[in-house]
């Protein structure tokens, strides 16, 4: 047999796909997966139906209700989820969409497919680091048609505020929910929001998403969309609903499947409890920090609604991050960085010239996010803690 590697040297990138589980190196994020997914997987296979059936139909059911909504639209990825919700309401080319520019590049690219222009938004502050409604509103012209707006980290945004915003410019208020999964106020004011499922997310199908929308002319439209714009699907058809259907409207393909709806299914039992220890790990994060090193500031007022995502932190200005960065992981911890502003990648710098957001990049330049999964125990975040201080203290 190999000896172990030390942990110092794991990659995570080539660590094997079966979780690690006595986190002598800790990621930053980590899915949980066992036998009764295994088992899922195996009843779909045995079942000889693999896409688009009773499990699909079922992982619906089971997310609307964990969401207390009459019904939720199952697709492959929460960026074709926020494709499909562009396209359905028509917003196309000559519209503005105002997006936070702290984000994943999803939020922005989906605003591109449909043709419409992306207008990005700074943060409110440094503390709260969510799109600021103020410099939405500046940024408003008679083009503008919608905002997306994000739950970054999973701290829910000021929603009675954006739709008062929404329905006084007369504009759609849609959310990018992919951090919120659970958050029962995802959908409540938003025309459409689309959840997250990828593999790092609070609750996963390996790749998958889902759409929360209350109006249902607009759902209707979207679960047509979603599979080519048929009148009827495969397993419609295989139930008795004839052979023959028409095409009536441009769709995709955005099909989930059985196999990631039979992982879904067993994953929503438990993402209320993940959650839960979530926020306790936060809790006792903002706790440690504060007492081994307090002039590391944790965004957000604690109090704020969250399914505590990720565990963003903001370094001291004076502090070498990528020295951090290393010292971490030569300490066995993995960190990453939500996000470097969307802005400033080349793609979007090309298009979208001269767009100055000097919250978000500070925030970018000093952000660092910790380790934070339903499997890390009260250990390893005093572990992260205090290779943190030492580090930040150059010890
Ligand atoms: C992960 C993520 C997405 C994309 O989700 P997919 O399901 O991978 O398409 C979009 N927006 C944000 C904010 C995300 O974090």
């Amino acid at each position: 047999m190999l000896a172990a590697a030390p942990a110092t040297k794991v990659d995570i990138n080539e660590a094997p796909l079966t979780p690690v589980t006595d986190f002598s190196f800790i990621p930053v994020a980590d899915p949980v997966l066992g036998s009764d997914e295994k088992e899922a997987l195996c009843e779909v296979i045995d079942s000889g139906w693999i896409t688009m059936g009773e499990r699909v139909q079922r992982f619906e059911e089971d997310l609307a209700k964990i969401h207390a909504v009459d019904e939720t639209i199952a697709v492959n990825s929460c960026t074709a989820g926020l494709h499909l919700i562009l396209h359905a309401l028509g917003i196309g080319p000559g519209d503005e969409v105002l997006v936070p520019s702290l984000t994943f590049v999803a939020t922005i690219n989906c605003v591109l497919y449909v043709g419409a222009k992306p207008v990005l938004v700074d943060i409110e502050s440094l503390d709260n680091p969510l799109m600021s409604l103020e410099e939405a509103e500046s940024k408003c012209t008679e083009r503008t048609r919608a905002i997306i707006l994000v739950h970054y980290a999973g701290y829910l945004a000021d929603l009675p505020a954006w739709k008062e915003f929404a329905d006084r410019r007369g504009l759609l208020l849609i959310e990018d929910a992919a951090h919120a999964t659970g958050l029962k106020e995802v959908g409540t004011y938003s025309v459409a929001a689309a959840l997250s499922f990828y593999g790092n997310k609070n609750m996963t199908t390996a790749e998958g998403g889902a759409i929360i929308a209350s109006d249902p002319d607009l759902r209707d439209r979207m679960r047509k969309m979603r599979g080519h714009g048929l009148t009827s699907g495969t397993f419609q058809r295989h139930n008795g609903s004839g052979p023959g259907y028409d095409m009536i409207m441009l769709g995709f393909n955005f099909r989930m499947d059985e196999l990631r709806a039979a992982i879904g299914i067993v994953q929503l039992k438990n993402l209320e409890a993940w959650n839960l220890k979530r926020r306790q790990l936060t809790n006792l994060y903002r706790a440690l920090l504060e007492e081994y090193v307090p002039e590391v500031v944790v965004p957000f007022d604690e109090n704020t609604t969250s399914s505590y995502h990720i565990m963003p932190v903001i370094l001291p200005g004076d502090v070498d991050r990528s020295r951090v960065i290393k010292s971490l992981r030569d300490a066995g911890i993995q960190t990453t960085i939500h996000y470097p502003p969307a802005h400033l990648f080349s793609y979007y710098r090309e298009r979208l010239p001269s767009v100055k957001l000097p919250k978000t990049e500070e925030y970018s330049e000093r952000e660092l996010t910790l380790p934070l999964f339903p499997r890390l125990n009260d250990a390893h975040v005093e572990r992260v803690t205090q290779a943190l201080a030492k580090s930040v203290h150059c010890e």
